[in-house]
């Protein structure tokens, strides 16, 4: 109340709806003053072969800092990102930052390492961007190869145009990266799409696998995506093993990648390559042997 009234706005009357509009405005506005001055950061989190314990690469997720409001989650400023257009410019940001950190890594360690990074792609940036020739940009200018990249597409990407989509896909399969679904399972797409289109990767959504230590319907929704991919040609990776027993227990399924707290949040730039020097040290690198399966 005393804020509200230092700032000179009725905040305590004003209704829900309005006041949740207003964050939604100032949100847009100052996302846009951030990105003009990058201020964004983008972290990794590791991904991991869950039957070996190996890091194999990293998703690169947006992260945003703000001065007076602290830590803004992706999940509020991305849809804002989205509805305003705004993600154009914050995926390309994301792309260009997410290339150049991968090619440092390369360049500090002297190696073209075994180390791939995940860049997720908005809906609207399908729909609106040319991807491949920014994926190609980005390639261009890191002097990455193709097969460094992932870019995780959700099925909202195929919905709304397929045959753009197509297109697209088809377009980042030339390049040599590698295309997965992200959130499988949470959308709208149909299964024939899994067969038309070039899909290398199939990512089963954090609630399916959180729902698996209490609900006996998740166990069953894993393991029919698990058979769906294997019987497809595709890898899978879950999101959001938080333990131990996720992960042997989805190793033990045939999920061949994990991602998670259980392994790792996601890390600033400089720890993730860190981590991943720290988990090439033989001592430390099998954390996952002997799973069964
Ligand atoms: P996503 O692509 O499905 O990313 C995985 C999310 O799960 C991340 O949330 C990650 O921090 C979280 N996560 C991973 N392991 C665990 C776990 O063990 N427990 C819990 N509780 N969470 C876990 P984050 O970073 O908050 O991002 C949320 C979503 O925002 C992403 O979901 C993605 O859809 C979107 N996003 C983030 N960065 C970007 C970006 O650069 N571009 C676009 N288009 N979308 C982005
Ligand atoms: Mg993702
Ligand atoms: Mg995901
Ligand atoms: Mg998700």
């Amino acid at each position: 109340v005393k804020q509200a009234k230092a700032s000179g706005r009725p905040e305590v009357y004003e209704p829900k709806e309005a006041s949740l509009a207003r964050r939604r405005f100032s949100i847009e506005t100052e996302l846009r003053r951030a990105l003009d001055r990058d201020l964004l950061d983008l972290f990794y989190q590791p991904l991991v072969d869950l039957k070996t314990g190996e890091v194999t690469g990293f998703e690169a997720l947006a992260r945003w800092h703000h001065e007076d409001r602290g830590e803004i989650s992706p999940t509020e400023f991305i849809p804002v990102a989205e509805e305003s257009g705004l993600i154009l410019t914050l995926g390309r940001w994301a792309m260009d930052r997410a290339a150049t950190t991968l090619a440092g890594w390369d360049a500090r360690e002297g190696e073209t390492l075994p180390l791939y990074v995940g860049v997720n792609l908005s809906a609207i940036q399908v729909a609106r961007d040319d991807i491949a020739a920014m994926v190609a940009g980005a390639l261009r200018s890191s002097g990455l190869s193709g097969e460094r990249l992932t870019l995780e597409l959700t099925e909202s990407a195929i919905v709304q145009d397929p045959r753009r989509a197509t297109r697209v896909f088809d377009a980042l399969k030339a390049l040599d990266t590698t295309v997965a679904m992200d959130d499988f399972g949470t959308g709208y797409s149909s299964l024939a799409y899994l067969q038309r289109l070039p899909i290398d990767v199939l990512k089963i959504d954090r609630s399916f696998v959180t729902g698996m230590m209490i609900d006996p319907d998740s166990v069953a929704i894993v393991r029919a995506v698990l058979s769906l991919a294997d019987a497809l040609g595709m890898a899978t990776t879950a999101e959001g093993i938080e333990s131990r027993e996720l992960a042997t227990t989805l190793a033990a399924l045939g999920c061949s990648s994990g991602q998670g707290y259980f392994f790792a949040r996601p890390l600033a730039a400089e720890d993730a390559i860190d981590y991943w020097r720290s988990r090439q040290r033989p001592s430390l690198k099998p954390i996952l042997t002997r799973v069964r399966g």
